[in-house]
């Protein structure tokens, strides 16, 4: 069996994260193969620099931040993610193409088409899957809250925004194994996760 490449997606405080670790283990033994947990922006070796440039630069217009996502990108992909599965392993991914749709169009007001042209002509590999974790923005966003100790970071912009960028990728819900998450447990979903993806996987065998 050859490695998989399976994105996580949705808003700050989704899960992803904690999805990613359960996901990565349960795959690893799944598919006897290990594999490499990443994410975006600068999930790559020296990617943590751009991370933070990326994240704490606040007056870039939107496209130069489309394409600073898309450097990043590009960095992970051929430093990291191609390697990884030309070695034979899986790679699990918090974010991906998706994010930089929702986030560039529904977050800052940029042409989904626009995106899309960029994206396709970079050639980034397509992931085997990509799961859509929706959880309700309110509740994403008193855990983030919660998370940032209460810091006033994220006050009422903050909501707003998650709410643009839950409904950027509603609107893409049929790229996804997308798990409405509701008021779910983290092993709730996570089992909801695995029933979908042995599933798809077990039919692509067939
Ligand atoms: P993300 O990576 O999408 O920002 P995290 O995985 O870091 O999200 O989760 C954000 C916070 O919410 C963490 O403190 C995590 O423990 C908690 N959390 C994650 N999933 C759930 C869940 N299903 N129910 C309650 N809390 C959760």
């Amino acid at each position: 069996m050859a490695g998989k490449f399976i994105t996580l997606e949705g808003i700050d405080g989704s899960g992803k994260s904690t999805q990613s670790q359960k996901i990565s283990q349960w795959l690893e033994s799944f598919t006897g193969l290990k594999t490499v947990r990443t994410f975006e922006p600068g999930g790559w070796p020296d990617g943590e620099r751009l991370r933070e440039f990326i994240l704490s630069s606040k007056n870039f217009s939107s496209m130069s931040e489309l394409l600073l996502f898309l450097a990043d990108r590009a960095e992970h992909v051929s430093r990291l993610i191609l390697p990884s599965l030309a070695d034979g392993f899986n790679v699990v991914c918090e974010r991906w193409n998706e994010s930089t749709l929702a986030y560039q169009s529904g977050g800052h007001g940029l042409e989904v088409s626009v995106i899309e042209r960029i994206i396709e002509s970079c050639n980034f590999p397509e992931p085997y899957a990509k799961i859509f974790l929706d959880v309700p923005p309110e509740i994403a966003f008193e855990r983030v809250r919660l998370r940032n100790n209460h810091s006033d970071k994220f006050e009422a912009e903050g909501l707003s925004l998650m709410r643009k960028v839950s409904d950027s990728y509603r609107l893409m819900s049929d790229r996804f194994i997308h798990i409405d998450c509701g008021e779910m447990s983290e092993d709730e979903i996570f089992w909801a996760i695995v029933e979908r993806l042995e599933a798809k996987i077990h039919g692509d065998s067939d």
